[in-house]
C-alpha cells in the first residue's frame, strides 16, 4: 500500500466548486484501484483568505505545499480583490515562482463527444501539449516592473538555466509521446524576429536539439504559431513557449477543446508540482452550479500520472488511466453538454456521469486497512 499526501487549496470561486467533487471522485478511483491511498491536507489561500487577514498565502501552507507530495489547486484571484498597486491576488504565480515550477503543461486533446468549435473533422484528432516556461518571460514584470515617468516599463526575463530545463523536458515529453505512438515533434514558439530575448530563447531551444537528434524540431513566431492553431491545429505535437505567450495560446488551446471546463495543467519544478485546471475562478458563475469540473478532473489524472512516474508507483498510472477513461466515457455519446456550451449540464450532473463511469467500470477492490 502506497500513501501520498496532497496539499489541496480549493482557492476562490468556482475553484471550490471543481475541488469537492474531484476530491470524492479520487477517493473513488484510489478505493477501487487498490494498493493507493491519498490523504488530503485542506489548506487556504486566495483572494477571500486575502480579503479575511491580509495575507493571500501564509506562510504555514507553503511549507505544507513543499513537504507534501503533489499539490492540487482549484483556482484564486477575484477581480474585486487586489493588492495596493492594482494587480490581482494569485498565489497561483507564488507557487511557480517560489517552488521553481518552469514546465507548464498544457495537454490541447479533444474528447469524443465534447462541442468545439471548429468545423473540419480532424479537429476531432487534435492532441498536442503546450509546455509554457512558468516562472519568468513577461511575467518576470510582476517583480521586474519600473516607472519611469508617465511610462511603465515590464522586463521579461530569459535565463539560459530555466530555458535549457525547459527545452529538456519539452524534448522527454515529445520523446514519450513518439514510444505512445504520436509524432514526437517540439515547436519553438518564439518572437526572434523582434525581440533579443527571444532570439536568445531561440537560439538555446537550437542548442538542445542537437541532442535529440532522434526528434523533429522547427521554430514558429508567436503569431504564426497562434494562426495555425485555429486553421490546422491537429498538425502540432509538442510547443514550447515563454510564460505570456503560453498564457495567451493555452486560452486558444482550451476553445479547440471546448472550453475552458475542460482544459487541465499542471506546473511541474523538479521537486515539487502543482496540478489545477487552467481556467480562473470565472465570478461571472460562480455560485450557480453551472463550472464544469472536467479540467480539474483531468488535471487530477496529470497529478496521478505524475506520481507513478516520479514514484514508480503502478497503482497511480492505472488511477490516472481510469480516472481519464471514466471522463471520455462520460462525453462519449454526447449527450453530456456544459453550460459553457449552451447544455444543461452543471458540475453536479458532469461529476454525476464521470462517477457512474467509473464505478460501472471498476469493481471494488479488496478491502483496504483505513488509517
Ligand atoms: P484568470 O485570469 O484567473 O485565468 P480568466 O479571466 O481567464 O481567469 P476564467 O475564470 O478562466 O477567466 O473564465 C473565462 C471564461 O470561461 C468565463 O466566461 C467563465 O465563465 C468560463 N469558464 C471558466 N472556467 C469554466 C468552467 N470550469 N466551466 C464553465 N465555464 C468556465
Amino acid at each position: 500500500m502506497r500513501e501520498f499526501l496532497i496539499a489541496v487549496f480549493p482557492g476562490d470561486g468556482i475553484g471550490r466548486e471543481v475541488m469537492t467533487p474531484c476530491l470524492t471522485l479520487l477517493e473513488a478511483v484510489v478505493d477501487r484501484v487498490g494498493d493507493l491511498k491519498l490523504r488530503f491536507q485542506i489548506l487556504e489561500a486566495g483572494a477571500e483568505r486575502y480579503r479575511e487577514t491580509g495575507v493571500a498565502l501564509p506562510e504555514e501552507a507553503v511549507d505544507a505545499a513543499r513537504s507534501a507530495d503533489a499539490i492540487l489547486l482549484g483556482a484564486m484571484g477575484l477581480p474585486a480583490v487586489r493588492y495596493p498597486d492594482g494587480t490581482e491576488v494569485a498565489p497561483q504565480l507564488d507557487f511557480r515562482e517560489r517552488f521553481g515550477l518552469y514546465a507548464g503543461v498544457r495537454p490541447i486533446r479533444v474528447l469524443a463527444g465534447v462541442p468545439i468549435p471548429l468545423a473540419d473533422p480532424r479537429a476531432r484528432t487534435v492532441d498536442c501539449v503546450l509546455v509554457r516556461e512558468s516562472t519568468e518571460g513577461l511575467f518576470a514584470a510582476r517583480k521586474h516592473s519600473r516607472r519611469d515617468g508617465d511610462a511603465v516599463l515590464d522586463l521579461m526575463r530569459i535565463s539560459r538555466g530555466v530555458c535549457e530545463r525547459l527545452f529538456v523536458f519539452a524534448f522527454d515529453l515529445a520523446r514519450r509521446r513518439r514510444k505512445a505512438g504520436r509524432p514526437g515533434r517540439v515547436t519553438c514558439v518564439d518572437k526572434a524576429n523582434v525581440l533579443p530575448s527571444m532570439a536568445f530563447f531561440r537560439s538555446i531551444f537550437l542548442e538542445v536539439a542537437e541532442r535529440y537528434a532522434d526528434i523533429d524540431h522547427e521554430c514558429s513566431y508567436v503569431d504564426a504559431a497562434g494562426l495555425k492553431l485555429v486553421r490546422a491545429p491537429w498538425d502540432f505535437d509538442v510547443l514550447v513557449t515563454e510564460n505570456m505567450f503560453g498564457d495567451i495560446l493555452s486560452d486558444v488551446g482550451a476553445a479547440l477543446m471546448g472550453g475552458m471546463g475542460m482544459a487541465p495543467s499542471a506546473d511541474i519544478g523538479d521537486a515539487q508540482a502543482v496540478f489545477q485546471p487552467c481556467h480562473g475562478t470565472a465570478p461571472d458563475i460562480a455560485g450557480r452550479g453551472l463550472a464544469n469540473p472536467t479540467a480539474m478532473f483531468l488535471s487530477a489524472a496529470m497529478m496521478l500520472e505524475w506520481l507513478g512516474d516520479r514514484h514508480g508507483v503502478h497503482a497511480c498510472h492505472r488511477a490516472a488511466v481510469e480516472l481519464t477513461r471514466a471522463v471520455e466515457r462520460a462525453f462519449a455519446n454526447g449527450d453530456l453538454v456544459g453550460a459553457e456550451n449552451g447544455g444543461n449540464a452543471g458540475t453536479q450532473m458532469i461529476s454525476d456521469r464521470v462517477r457512474e463511469q467509473l464505478m460501472s467500470a471498476l469493481p471494488l477492490a479488496a478491502p483496504v486497512e483505513r488509517g
